[in-house]
């Protein structure tokens, strides 16, 4: 049995919930369904866009700026066949609690009408996802919400639930990042015990490298977790980052495709490369799988002599970065240097940041390097093919980039080159035509 999530796009319009609402009875595997608010249409921002505004509104005028959001809901229900005063108690509940309710209450009930309109369209059960999907003082509680929806599915054989959110141990809805639908189908998918996670979104997947800056990119047909993970952490955001984990956990594969293409096969992300072997010869052949890059990294390049015998050097330099809450991203070090990255911050954070590091371990040079950009270079592939960053090294120097850092993690699935903000492009255009992906 599958598990089904629908992102923004697909229910935007009544003729989108109605291919959603084909897709879903086409096949009667497809049992729990997960969705998104309403998206942007071409002259409708996107519900959860909306709902924010709503919040953002005095008291007194909430009741007034949610009335566009109420007003598409009812076009939509009215489109899809429902009955005239299918939303009128919701309405009435959601005005009454908006004028002292708080962001999450107001931004979720985008999801939740939309599930319960899908809902009723299909015939399926609707279950509120407050009732599944369970936070502890705001920190989504994993085990807990395990627990919790598996017990709250099992009556039901069909149903839809809504995405992005779950409530508290005091009943209060509490919302996840943006995006955060997709978090709510992994757990949901994980719940029912799911043979796959099926994210259907506006795009045909995850493409082998921008096509904004190199055209002749492709869709990616098979990637692991792992992969992903750095991709997505590179910017390629067709997923939201944190809705693997459930999903991983109980190694359900995920799924990606394209509402609106049904002919694309989409993109399949499999717990491990045991998934791999065997099946996909474009695989066999390649070491990488996808490459992609984020502008605007720092580096702050520490020196000192005999660096590596000073105990406890880098962990001084490190806390500096933890009192001034700065995600470290990479640490590329040699014998008597280290490098930091992190992303860009306020002058006035840098210049702390940097007195901080020369008080903690007095370096012989300190400085900082604005504008980088890190690329990484993905590929299971290349762990059983040397070479693989002579190659990328080369083609750099080939095109006269200059490379400013390169870091290969331990897993050997992927190479972090540094280039300058300004030389990004050319690079990526410059390591596809290397790697030919
Ligand atoms: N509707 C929410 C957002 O726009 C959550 C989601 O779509 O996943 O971020």
């Amino acid at each position: 049995m599958k598990a089904i999530k629908f992102g923004g796009t697909s229910m935007s319009t009544v003729d989108s919930v109605n291919a959603v609402k084909k897709i879903i009875l086409d096949d009667p595997e497809r049992r729990y369904v997960v969705v998104s608010a309403p998206g942007k249409t071409a002259d409708e921002r996107k519900v959860t866009d909306m709902l924010i505004s709503v919040y953002e509104a005095s008291p007194e005028q909430r009741v007034k700026e949610f009335s566009v959001v109420s007003a598409r809901f009812e076009r939509l229900a009215y489109g899809l066949g429902l009955p005239q005063n299918f939303f009128d108690e919701d309405f009435n509940a959601i005005t009454q609690a908006l004028p002292s309710a708080d962001y999450d209450y107001i931004v979720s009930r985008g999801e939740y009408l939309c599930a319960k309109m899908l809902a009723a369209t299909l015939g399926f059960d609707f279950v509120d996802a407050a009732t599944l999907i369970k936070f502890r003082d705001n920190v989504y509680d994993d085990d807990y919400t395990e627990t919790v929806c598996k017990i709250g599915l099992k009556k039901h054989k069909r149903a839809v639930i809504p995405g992005f959110y779950g409530s508290d141990q005091n009943g209060r809805v509490v919302a996840f990042s943006r995006g955060g639908s997709d978090i709510s189908g992994a757990i949901i998918a994980r719940a029912v015990n799911a043979s796959l996670y099926e994210n259907f979104t506006d795009v045909d997947g995850f493409m082998t490298c921008d096509p904004r800056i190199v055209p002749h990119a492709s869709v990616i047909d098979i990637l692991t977790y792992k992969e992903l993970r750095e991709l997505a952490y590179m910017g390629a955001n067709v997923l939201h980052p944190e809705s693997i984990f459930p999903v991983r956990k109980a190694n359900i594969p995920i799924h990606i495709l394209n509402t609106f293409n049904r002919n694309a096969q989409g993109t399949k992300i499999v717990p491990t490369e045991d998934f791999l072997k065997g099946k996909y010869e474009r695989r066999k052949k390649m070491p990488i799988t996808a490459i992609a890059g984020r502008k605007d990294f720092y580096a702050l390049y520490i020196d000192k002599s005999m660096m590596n015998s000073e105990i406890g050097f880098i962990r001084n330099a490190l806390s500096c970065f933890e009192r001034f809450d700065i995600p470290v991203e990479h640490i590329p070090s040699g014998i008597d240097s280290m490098t930091v990255v992190f992303s860009a911050v306020a002058d006035d954070v840098a210049n702390d940041l940097i007195s901080a590091v020369k008080k903690a371990v007095n370096p012989d040079h300190i400085s900082l390097t604005k504008d980088v950009a890190l690329i990484a270079i993905v590929g299971h592939g290349m762990r059983s093919r040397p070479g693989t960053a002579a190659r990328a090294i080369s083609r750099l120097s080939n095109a006269e980039i200059n490379l400013r850092m390169i870091d290969q993690g331990a897993s050997e699935i992927n190479i972090i080159l540094g280039v300058s903000n300004d030389d990004f492009e050319r690079a990526l255009v410059a390591l596809n035509g290397e790697f030919e992906i």
